[in-house]
């Protein structure tokens, strides 16, 4: 099982932060197609730029070309470490684990886990909290 990164790019100097998505997304899927399929779920959207959604100077918000799976033996560590160097958004990192579970890591060291329903071809269902722990 492999892990692959959506990193938002703040284009117009803005990151979107919302229910879904924030500064880093690493979904875990067997390929890149069907990570780049659940990025999409999440409200990830390619060539912002040709489709005048995104800043041109700034470049596009998301993207997907990097298709090789992040190299880490604990992805919420590794998803940490990168928080506590950026931060630039609350929270920092989300992970999408395959069977619906949800790691936000915040810069601070907390990791919020929720579960989601994926869905395919719709709207993702909902959130649901779990636990928070520090
Ligand atoms: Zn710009």
């Amino acid at each position: 099982m492999a892990f692959f990164q959506f990193v938002q790019n703040n284009s117009y100097g803005v990151f979107t932060v919302n229910d879904t998505v924030c500064h880093r997304l690493f979904i875990e899927a067997d390929t890149h197609d069907e990570a780049v399929e659940k990025a999409e779920e999440l409200g990830c959207y390619w060539e912002g730029v040709s489709g005048g959604i995104d800043c041109p100077c700034c470049g596009d918000r998301w993207s997907y070309w990097n298709d090789r799976p992040v190299e880490t033996d604990d992805i919420e560590a590794h998803a940490q470490n990168l928080a506590d160097s950026f931060g630039w958004t609350s929270p920092d990192a989300r992970i999408f684990y395959k069977n619906g579970r949800v790691s936000e890591i915040y810069s601070d060291g907390t990791i919020e886990r929720k579960v989601i329903m994926w869905k395919k071809d719709d709207v993702y269902l909902h959130i649901k909290n779990l636990k928070k722990e520090n």
